[in-house]
């Protein structure tokens, strides 16, 4: 069964504004397009580091046979060409195994392979025309290698097939191949090279394609379908980072609990519907709160939201909080069957704690719970925080 996504009513998705304009496009915005790059980059390390290798092998072989035959003393031109290709290439091969690989590998390949499928390419014609006919064979190499094999994006790789063809022409040309041989041997080339040409555009378009469905399905897997905030998978993972993470560097966290008052009178006397969309409302006004790289706001199950403040103290946790429950309250959402006043409000609970040896995040969130509980209890519509020093009053769990 497949499902079809409504790609125009997922907000904030960048992924997904790009699949609506455009599925399979030529070029992205150049944002976007610099993260595909590096992702396929990264997808197509084993095939470079092997095609780097062998490029690598079959340069360093041919000098030393040309250096055993005495022919680089007699043509420093071509030798020094040579070797410069040669040291481009163990410089290519060593990045591809190198740790540098993503952030140095393009910016050399970008100019190095042109430059040296052209020489090779010219290379090549010489050693067919000198007496070595095999040698053409390895032309559509040359042409191939760049557009599928050498992880450059489809511009690139035109570029250095291109010019590998056009090089491997005029050497031929000033070579002066017979020209029966001279027509067949570039109408066979460029046929090649017209076909590998269409074949990488078509690559590339369906590489973007999936790069870019995959990157939502990313998004989608850790967001509530209902209200766009993260889900409670995310929230239950961040906690646990967070934790550790307050723990080692002796940070506090606060974590809060939030819960929409009297939602069920709500749904009784506005329709589910009304209650979906009131959700959704109340969703973003709380996000827009905490913006912090490190703050989380998640559903956390029904009409319950759960937040995390890294390195957050009680007073910054109470502003928070309080912050939150003016925002949904200033939405000014009608909610005339509500105990609390005429429109939408929220009751928040606050832990905010120091994680340590013997404390545990459940222990954590039971307090968080407790604390919300207790905002209950007070008469809804206001924000309870807990700290340090009231870890005794936990009822349902331990926190020492
Ligand atoms: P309290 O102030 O004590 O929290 O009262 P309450 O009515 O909000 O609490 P209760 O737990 O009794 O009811 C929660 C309601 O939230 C019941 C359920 O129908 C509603 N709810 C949970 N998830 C959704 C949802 O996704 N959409 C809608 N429309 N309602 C939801
Ligand atoms: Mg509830
Ligand atoms: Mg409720």
């Amino acid at each position: 069964m497949t499902v079809q996504l409504n790609l125009g009513a997922l907000p904030d998705s960048k992924y997904a504004a790009q699949l609506q304009k455009s599925p399979s496009p030529a070029r992205l915005p150049a944002a976007l397009e610099r993260e595909f790059i590096r992702d396929s980059l990264g997808a197509q390390r084993l095939i470079v580091r092997f095609a780097c290798t062998l490029a690598l092998l079959l340069l360093l072989l041919r000098t030393a046979e040309l250096a055993a035959a005495g022919a680089l003393l007699a043509d420093p031109l071509r030798a020094a060409a040579l070797g410069a290709v040669a040291l481009g290439s163990v410089a290519l091969a060593w990045l591809a195994f190198s740790r540098a690989y993503l952030r140095l590998y393009l910016p050399i390949a970008h100019w190095l392979v042109p430059l040296r499928s052209a020489l090779l390419a010219a290379e090549v014609v010489m050693l067919a025309c000198g007496g070595q006919p095999l040698m053409m064979m390895l032309l559509p190499l040359l042409l191939v290698g760049p557009l599928f094999f050498l992880g450059l994006p489809f511009r690139a790789g035109l570029l250095s097939a291109a010019l590998a063809f056009l090089l491997a022409l005029a050497t031929a040309i000033a070579l002066h191949l017979p020209p029966a041989m001279l027509l067949g041997g570039s109408g066979l080339l460029f046929a090649t090279l017209l076909i590998s040409v269409l074949a990488a555009r078509v690559n590339e378009r369906r590489a973007r394609r999936e790069f870019l469905e995959r990157r939502l399905l990313g998004e989608l897997a850790q967001q509530d379908a209902l209200t766009w905030t993260k889900n409670r998978l995310v929230f239950d993972e961040t906690l646990g980072r967070l934790w550790s993470q307050a723990a080692s560097a002796a940070r506090s966290l606060a974590i809060g609990l939030i819960d929409i008052d009297d939602f069920k009178a709500y749904n009784d006397r506005y329709g589910h519907q009304a209650g979906d969309a009131a959700l959704r409302r109340a969703a973003q006004a709380i996000e827009r709160c905490a913006r912090r790289p490190l703050d989380l706001v998640a559903r956390y199950g029904g009409e319950e939201f759960g937040v995390i403040l890294f390195d957050t103290d009680r007073a910054g946790a109470a502003a928070m909080a309080e912050a939150m429950r003016c925002a949904v309250e200033s939405l000014a959402i009608e909610h005339d069957t509500s105990r609390c006043g005429e429109v939408l409000t929220i009751s928040v609970g606050v832990a905010v704690l120091q994680p340590s040896a013997g404390r545990n995040a459940y222990g954590a969130l039971q307090l968080a719970d407790e604390t919300l509980y207790q905002a209950k209890s007070k008469g809804r519509n206001r924000i309870e925080v807990r700290d340090e020093t009231e870890h005794g009053l936990l009822v349902t769990a331990e926190f020492s």
